[in-house]
C-alpha cells in the first residue's frame, strides 16, 4: 500500500476507532484490548516487517506517521503499539534466527501475539548495564531469575524481550537477551502500577523464579544483551518521538479552535496580540518537531547511522509535548483544566515521553556523546 493511502487509512481509523474510546479508557484505567484486535485487522501490528513474516512491508514513514495519527487521538494506544513495534518484534526482526522469526514474528504482525520488552530494573534504570537478572547456563537449558519493572504490555504481551546477566564478571558484555513467553512456570506479573498519564496502558513488574527456558529462546549471541537493547531503543525513541509530536498536535488543534470562538472583552481571544505570538510560537516549535521525526526516520530508512537523530528527535519532541499541551490549558483558561476539554490528559499523558526509553537526560548523553567523539 502506498504510504498517502496508509495514512488516508489509518487517519480514518483513529478517528473513528481510537477516538471514542481516549477518554473513557483514561478515566476506567482499562487497557484498550478492542481496539488493540481492531488494529490488528487493519495491520497495524506489523507495519515495518516484511510480507515474508506476515509483515505490511511498510517503511519507518509510514510506522512512525500511524504512531503519530494514533498518539494524536489516544496516546495510550499510541504506547501500546510503539512497545510491541519497536520494542518487541523490531529486535526480534533484526537479531532473531528465522526459526525464531517464523514462531514469534508471523504471530506479533498480525496481532496474534502482543509484545513487550523488559530491561529496566529497581536498581538498573537509567544505568541498565546493571542488571540484576541472572540467566544460568545449566547446560541444555537457561534459568532465569529476577525481576523487571514499568513493563508496558505487561499482563496483556504473549512475548517479552527481556535482558539478563549470563556472566557478571563481563559487565554490559556479560548481559544476554532472550525471548520468554508469556505462561512458563515461575513467570509471574505484578500489579498494575497506578500511573500519572496513558493511563489505559499495563505498566507491571515482571517476576522470574527460576524460570527455565530452552537455549533456542537466545536472541542474538551471548553477550550481545546491551547492543540488542541500546540499538532496539534507538529506534524505539523514533517512536516516543512520534508519540509526542501526535500529542503536541492535537492539544495546538484543540487550542486554536478554542481561541477563535471563545469570546473576552468583546471579541475572540485570538484578537489578542499575545494570543497569536503565543499561536505563532507553538506552530514554529511544532514544524521543528516535525523537521527533526522525520530527520530521524529518514536516516533509519536510508540505512544510515540514526542514534543521533533519535536522540534529538525524542528530546525535542516530548518537550515539545509537554509544552503545547500546558500552553494550549492555559489558552483555555479553567476550560483547560477540565477533563471534559481534554487537554489536561495531554499535558498527563506527555509528560511519560520525556521519561520512557531513556530520560531526556540521556538523549542529551548521547547526543553530547556523539557531538564530543568525533
Ligand atoms: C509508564 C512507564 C512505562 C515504561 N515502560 C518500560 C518498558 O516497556 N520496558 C522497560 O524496560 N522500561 C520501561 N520503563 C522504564 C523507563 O525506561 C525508566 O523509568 C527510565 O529509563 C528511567 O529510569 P528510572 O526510572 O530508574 O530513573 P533513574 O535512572 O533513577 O533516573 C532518575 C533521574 O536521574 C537522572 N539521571 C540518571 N543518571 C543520570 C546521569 N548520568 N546524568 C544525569 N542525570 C541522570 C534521570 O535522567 C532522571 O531524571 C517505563 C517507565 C514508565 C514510567
Amino acid at each position: 500500500m502506498k504510504n498517502e493511502l496508509l495514512v488516508k487509512m489509518v487517519e480514518e481509523f483513529a478517528l473513528n476507532v481510537v477516538k471514542p474510546r481516549a477518554r473513557e479508557i483514561d478515566e476506567t484505567e482499562s487497557f484498550p484490548l478492542d481496539t488493540v484486535k481492531e488494529m490488528a485487522k487493519y495491520g497495524l501490528m506489523g507495519l515495518p516487517f516484511s510480507t515474508e513474516f506476515n509483515g505490511v512491508g511498510a517503511d519507518t514513514k509510514a510506522y512512525i506517521d500511524t504512531i503519530r495519527i494514533i498518539s494524536k487521538y489516544c496516546a495510550t494506544t499510541g504506547t501500546i503499539l510503539s512497545a510491541h513495534t519497536s520494542l518487541c518484534s523490531h529486535p526480534i526482526n533484526q537479531y532473531g534466527t528465522v526459526p525464531q522469526k517464523e514462531k514469534y514474528l508471523t504471530k506479533l504482525n498480525t496481532g496474534e501475539y502482543l509484545g513487550a520488552f523488559g530491561l529496566t530494573e529497581a536498581g538498573a534504570g537509567t544505568d541498565a548495564s546493571r542488571q540484576q537478572t541472572k540467566a544460568v547456563d545449566c547446560g541444555d537449558y537457561y534459568e532465569i531469575t529476577g525481576s523487571k519493572i514499568f513493563i508496558t504490555n505487561a499482563g496483556y504481551a504473549d512475548v517479552y524481550i527481556i535482558f539478563a546477566m549470563t556472566n557478571a564478571e563481563l559487565g554490559l558484555k556479560g548481559i544476554s537477551a532472550f525471548i520468554i513467553e508469556k505462561d512458563l512456570k515461575g513467570f509471574t506479573i505484578g500489579p498494575k502500577e497506578k500511573k500519572m498519564g496513558i493511563r489505559g496502558s499495563s505498566t507491571c513488574e515482571l517476576i522470574f523464579d527460576k524460570v527455565q527456558i530452552p537455549k533456542t529462546q537466545l536472541l542474538g549471541k551471548v553477550g550481545e544483551g546491551f547492543k540488542i537493547a541500546m540499538t532496539t531503543l534507538d529506534g524505539g525513541r523514533i517512536g516516543i518521538a512520534a508519540q509526542a509530536q501526535g500529542i503536541a498536535e492535537s492539544a495546538f488543534e484543540k487550542a486554536v479552535s478554542y481561541v477563535k470562538t471563545r469570546t473576552q472583552f468583546g471579541k475572540p481571544i485570538a484578537a489578542f496580540q499575545h494570543t497569536q505570538f503565543v499561536i505563532a510560537d507553538l506552530k514554529t516549535q511544532i514544524e521543528a518537531g516535525r523537521l527533526l521525526l522525520y530527520k530521524a526516520v529518514e536516516d533509519k530508512d536510508n540505512n544510515l547511522s540514526y542514534t543521533e537523530s533519535a536522540a534529538m528527535a525524542k528530546l525535542f519532541c516530548s518537550r515539545l509535548a509537554v509544552e503545547v499541551a500546558d500552553s494550549a490549558i492555559q489558552l483555555m483558561g479553567g476550560y483547560g483544566y477540565i477533563r471534559d476539554y481534554e487537554v489536561e490528559r495531554y499535558l498527563r499523558d506527555a509528560k511519560i515521553t520525556e521519561i520512557y526509553e531513556g530520560t531526556s537526560e540521556v538523549q542529551r548523553m548521547v547526543i553530547a556523546g556523539k557531538v564530543l567523539r568525533s
